[in-house]
């Protein structure tokens, strides 16, 4: 249960929740298959580790933004599941990507010549996604253009160079529930997939759906779900549903260490710009972690932190490596654990809470937490 006494600080992953978490998406998507999005050292959570986790649970493919993390994810023995890689710049790496067999998304005809003409270089059929934009105006052919990246596929694959082995697309507001603009993007959606099939091309999966849309959509589902954030435990629509209630598990915990207690009189300042100034004599924790580990400097002043068996105000401004509890009358010694935020269950404050208290939404919270708090894997 209790990580190494003598760490600092250490982000604990409950890959167990990970994997329920994905069984329990599984439960709601009926035959869609489950891609789960381990982007981002899996949100903060760890690629492989993840990855592992989320595949044990039923996810048969498995989503990174770019070629680097499909590769490591292959390089670690993660071979069987699908891996969807969807971000990439003009010139990228193909021909590894190819090689590794990983799917590669195309945004554009010309990023689909560009794969097709590594394929040929590679020898290699190249499994493509086509991606539309529906109306989030990021990536993908909007009505304007996806006749050409449409054409563009149909040559490659008759050419053999290329399979069009997916259509997708990705939603802008599916958290925010009710949002018009769902409705509008599937619609679009659905009648870029009615034109490619038109014309001859028959994707394996078409996809749209990520956390928000898979938990509260099931029309966007499809052949293929994406979810991220719900594959961690966490809500991606906090506002009406508690991780709980979605039946999902918050899969990490950020503990610290305290480095030292000291007593201090009504009237001081703590830490840079004395923000913080003690209201009685109250004891004061140092706590090992800062920006540098993701801490949010917003959280100057707020926090909360769990400590003692309540939600203690952070002293002051967060500090690189370091930030001040105001700890009042609890007895605490140097080396009581803390924690910034976990499943909540015992009443510790969770991603949601920092994210509310800091102005962000939890997929930063998590993902910001950094390189130097190890993961402890329970
Ligand atoms: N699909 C794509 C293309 C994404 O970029 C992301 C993440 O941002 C997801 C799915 C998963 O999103 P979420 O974490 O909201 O489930």
């Amino acid at each position: 249960e209790h990580g190494d006494p003598s760490t600092r600080a250490e982000a604990r992953v409950d890959l167990a929740a990970i994997r329920a978490n994905v069984e329990a998406i599984r439960g709601r998507v009926g035959d869609a298959a489950v891609l789960a999005v381990v982007k981002a050292d899996g949100y903060g959570h760890g690629l492989v580790p993840a990855a592992r986790a989320a595949v044990d649970g039923g996810a048969g493919w498995l989503g990174v933004a770019t070629i680097e993390e499909a590769l490591a994810l292959r390089a670690a023995g993660l071979t069987a599941p699908r891996i969807l890689s969807w971000l990439a710049a003009p010139g990228e790496r193909w021909q590894p990507a190819l090689a590794a067999g990983v799917d590669v998304a195309a945004y554009s005809a010309w990023q689909l010549n560009e794969i097709a003409e590594a394929a040929e270089h590679a020898g290699a059929t190249a499994r493509v996604h086509l991606k539309i934009d529906s109306g989030l105006n990021r990536g993908g052919a909007g009505p304007k253009d996806w006749p050409a990246l449409i054409d563009a596929a149909l040559s490659a694959q008759a050419e053999g160079t290329v399979r069009v082995a997916g259509i997708w697309s990705h939603l802008a507001c599916a958290d925010e529930l009710g949002h018009p603009s769902v409705d509008r993007q599937l619609a679009v959606f659905r009648e870029a997939v009615a034109f490619a099939e038109r014309v001859g091309v028959r994707p394996e999966v078409r996809h749209l759906a990520n956390s928000a849309a898979t938990l509260t959509r099931p029309d966007t589902h499809f052949d293929l779900v994406r979810p991220g954030l719900a594959v961690y435990g966490l809500s991606p629509v906090p506002e009406v549903s508690s991780p709980g209630e979605l039946g999902l598990v918050p899969a990490m915990s950020v503990r610290a260490r305290l480095a030292l207690v000291k007593r201090v009189p009504a009237g001081e300042g703590v830490s840079y710009g004395h923000r913080y100034v003690t209201s009685t004599e109250t004891t004061l924790g140092l706590v090992p972690l800062g920006y540098a580990d993701g801490v949010p400097r917003a959280a100057s002043n707020l926090g909360p932190v769990w400590a003692g068996g309540r939600r203690r105000t952070i002293a002051g401004t967060v500090c690189m490596d370091q930030f001040v509890l105001d700890l009042g009358d609890v007895a605490t010694v140097a080396g009581d654990e803390v924690v910034l935020f976990g499943a909540g269950t015992s009443g510790e404050p969770t991603a949601q809470d920092w994210a509310d208290a800091t102005g962000t939404i939890s997929w930063e919270i998590v993902t910001r937490i950094g390189a130097r708090v190890p993961r402890h894997y329970v």
